[in-house]
């Protein structure tokens, strides 16, 4: 029940490895047959993702991980763009990588603003028409939020910031949303986008970076000149061909896949709303993604009732990782939705995947259905 953290590797994931790393383990560069074969199954790998994406192979970059897409994205944005201006458009409801890149940004002097949002995190598009100045180079904002599922209208927002800003590049963090939403970046005005195969049950240790025509951002990484230079570093052939193996078996699995998790979402609100003071945080149900549902158990913090589900084999999430004791930083999207850091404490976030099942989910609400009152008379002593 924790799969906006990490998932599953598929099976069939383990056939493809095997065969890359013991018998088509060349080096992608190399001239020869054995390089060659290598070279083949990443160029099947970056297709399988543009195709996806409704783009071109060459728009494709592998990487090790979201968060190394983001610091090249954000980065690489934010030193191209420079000479036109230092106004930076973000959420608050951003994921650390994007969070912590731009503070760093901001110490380097750029200007950080931030959009105002509704009451389930979606931000306005009133507010981002206004705060969109001549100096504003970038505009990141996160796709599906991590903590709370709210689903940001990442095709609108591009087509207004088109409209509006000949210069301002925009960013998409699409970690959590990547084959479980259509995301065609040439059309809906993205120019760069970032991704993680982990969180699509492929291994840990390989990203995706789309770059279109317009951000014509330099590298994070210099070296041996691979990924047409753009992120130096012997690939990842395994991982990019597992990445693409999962992408596309989620991608066409998807109506099903998304319409499943939604009704184990729905399934598992209904149950638990039956407990008192159990709360639902962002956006509705039927408003947020399918595979995330954050509550708030009042009275029961979250770190207890995560131990506590965790000796009957059920892994949830707190909804706020950080261990700070400033609100801000201990869970910015739920700060800015107004909860106090005792709410934020009392957090858990529960996430489906493909390999989640209806007995999961009454498994799940039987043991807070338990839990929760002995925890809450223990908590009130
Ligand atoms: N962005 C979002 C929305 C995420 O959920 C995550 C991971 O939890 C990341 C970025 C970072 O991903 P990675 O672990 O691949 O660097």
């Amino acid at each position: 029940m924790d799969n906006a953290a990490t998932t599953r590797v598929m099976p069939e994931e383990m056939e493809l490895l095997e065969k890359i790393l013991v018998e088509d383990y060349g080096n992608p560069s190399s001239l020869h047959r054995k390089g060659q074969m290598a070279e083949r199954h990443l160029m099947d790998a970056r297709q399988t993702v543009a195709s996806i994406l409704k783009t071109e192979p060459k728009r494709v970059f592998f990487t090790s991980c979201a968060t190394e897409s983001i610091n090249t994205a954000l980065r690489g944005a934010a030193l191209k763009q420079k000479r036109f201006g230092r106004h930076i458009l973000t959420s608050k409801g951003e994921h650390a990588a994007v969070r912590e890149t731009l503070k760093d940004l901001e110490n380097q002097g750029f200007k950080i603003e931030y959009l105002e949002q509704d009451a389930s995190g979606r931000i306005l598009e009133s507010d981002l028409e206004e705060k969109l100045r001549d100096d504003t180079i970038l505009v990141t904002l996160i796709h599906v939020n991590n903590e709370t599922g709210c689903i940001q209208p990442v095709d609108t927002i591009g087509s207004l910031i088109r409209q509006k800003s000949s210069r301002a590049l925009f960013h998409v963090d699409a970690t959590q949303s990547f084959c479980k939403y259509p995301l065609y970046p040439d059309r809906y005005g993205i120019d760069l986008l970032s991704a993680s195969g982990h969180k699509i049950n492929a291994p840990k240790g390989i990203g995706l970076l789309y770059k279109g025509q317009r951000a014509s951002i330099g590298p994070l990484l210099s070296g041996g000149g691979q990924e047409s230079g753009f992120r130096s570093g012997t690939e990842n052939v395994a991982f990019a061909a597992c990445f693409a193996f999962a992408a596309s078996t989620m991608w066409e699995e998807r109506s099903e896949l998304m319409e499943r998790l939604m009704s184990l979402k729905r399934l598992a609100w209904e149950e638990l709303k039956a407990v008192p003071d159990v709360f639902i945080n962002g956006p509705s149900v039927d408003e947020g993604a399918a595979h995330i549902l954050s509550i708030r158990v009042s009275g029961v913090r979250s770190e207890v009732l995560l131990h506590a589900l965790e000796d009957d084999g059920i892994y949830v999430s707190s909804g706020s990782a950080c261990s700070s004791n400033k609100p801000e930083e201990k869970s910015p999207t739920l700060h800015a939705l107004g909860f106090t850091p005792a709410q934020m404490d009392e957090t858990i976030r529960i996430s489906f995947g493909r390999y989640s099942a209806e007995e999961d989910v009454m498994a799940l609400s039987a043991a807070v259905k338990r839990l929760v009152p002995v925890l809450r008379r223990f908590s009130r002593k």
